[in-house]
């Protein structure tokens, strides 16, 4: 399951502990420290000048960065084999920072419908009131995603593996549609990371995580990144620069930190996925497992090929529940808590219906393919056997009343 280091790449254990930072830091400790600075100091005028002429490396203002975020930056980037790593304050920073860089009055936008709603959301509701067009087509739907594509369309994006289906996109093909129209392709692998999929090596030009799932680790900080090559991240540093959604330097620290164990806590949430959706596939309360490391899964060929593992999240279907005998079950979970998000060191367990589309109407809800009896579980890093004693025994529950 863990990538092997080759002759070209380290492997993703001593980038995670190595790469981006400098071997010798102040006061000859061995971590970095926290530069606690909204700003810059020059020697004199002379030194101002140097430093916009020859576009120095050095910090200038709190807003346009500082030392502990390109350190985090140099260490994603080199997890993702890109060659600049951009961080934000969250994911959908992230993604909106992209968004406002590449999009224009009139270009036009295409998504796989799986997409994370609040992606689609940012520009249907909100670029649209600045003449931005979105198209969104099936998820995985190559033909019907290169037939969106016309003279307007400046960028193609999907997820992979989505979130809650778990629908895994052919990296080559996408990437591939991308290039013979001109278009530049975007790649959310928030539910991959770098440790199971590098979209940049298929040819995808930029890759988002939202870091405050598993490279953050432990559900303790908000972050975002987006990797590719660094002519094109420019302009999308300049805007970030200017919108200013950027990380403090405590909080950067605590990305570095958790990102130290990064390899490590991603072959256990491999583990767990796995142990655990084969023994959901085969419980006789459990009607269906949305997870692309079982054999069942419509994508699990392309997931084999493509990724190194398979991750802990998964979704998964009581057999002829309705909302309130599946909503007992998650109620009846005791390791797993209730809450939304994934990626960190705890299992999180939520019902979509509730968690997410309580107030969508039932027949959007149906479009979406969020059905009542759904349960999404994001496997932490406790051990498997205690996650799945505890769900046998939460199989077992049901409604009170
Ligand atoms: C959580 C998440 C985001 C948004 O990231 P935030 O850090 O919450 O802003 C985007 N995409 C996916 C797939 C996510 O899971």
């Amino acid at each position: 399951m863990s990538s092997q280091p080759n002759r070209t790449r380290p492997g993703d254990g001593t980038l995670a502990v190595h790469a981006g930072e400098d071997r010798q830091k102040i006061g000859h400790a061995i971590t970095d420290a926290i530069v606690c600075a909204s700003t810059f100091t020059f020697t004199n005028t002379q030194a101002v000048i140097d430093f916009i002429q020859q576009k120095q490396d050095r910090g200038e203002y709190g807003r346009y960065g500082n030392p502990n975020e390109r350190v985090v930056e140099r260490k994603l980037a080199a997890l993702d084999g890109a060659e600049d790593a951009i961080v934000y304050s969250s994911g959908m920073a992230a993604i909106v920072g992209l968004l406002m860089t590449k999009l224009s009055a009139g270009d036009e936008v295409v998504f796989f419908d799986e997409c994370y709603h609040r992606s689609r959301e940012f520009c249907t509701k909100q670029l649209s009131r600045f003449g931005v067009v979105t198209r969104q087509v099936k998820a995985c739907d190559y033909d019907a995603m290169s037939a969106a594509v016309n003279k307007n369309t400046k960028l193609l994006v999907s997820e992979s593996p989505t979130n809650p289906h778990l629908s895994v996109v052919d990296l080559e093909k996408f990437a591939a549609i991308g290039k013979q129209h001109g278009v530049e392709t975007l790649i959310d692998a928030t539910l991959a990371t770098p440790l199971n999929v590098r979209p940049i090596e298929y040819g995808v030009d930029y890759v988002l995580h939202s870091a405050t799932k598993y490279l953050g680790g432990h559900n303790d900080l908000l972050a975002g990144v987006i990797s590719g090559c660094k002519a094109k991240l420019d302009p999308v540093r300049k805007l970030r620069g200017i919108m200013g959604a950027i990380n403090s330097p405590h909080n950067l620290y605590l990305l570095e930190r958790g990102l130290k164990t990064f390899e490590l806590r991603m072959q256990r949430h491999n583990e767990n996925g796995l142990a655990v959706a084969k023994f959901l596939a085969a419980h006789p309360r459990v009607s269906k497992v949305y997870y692309p490391g079982l054999e069942t899964h419509p994508y699990y060929e392309i997931a084999r090929k493509q990724m190194r593992g398979f991750g802990g999240l998964i979704t998964f279907e009581i057999k002829d529940a309705d909302w309130k005998e599946t909503a007992a079950i998650v109620d009846a979970s005791t390791i797993a808590r209730i809450a939304p998000s994934l990626g960190g060191a705890e299992s999180l367990i939520e019902q979509p219906l509730v968690m997410s589309y309580f107030e969508v109407p039932p027949e959007d809800r149906k479009r979406f393919g969020i059905y009542d009896n759904m349960i999404r579980l994001a496997c932490g890093i406790e051990n498997s056997e205690d996650l799945i004693a505890d769900l046998a025994q939460a199989l077992e529950a049901r409604p009170k009343s």
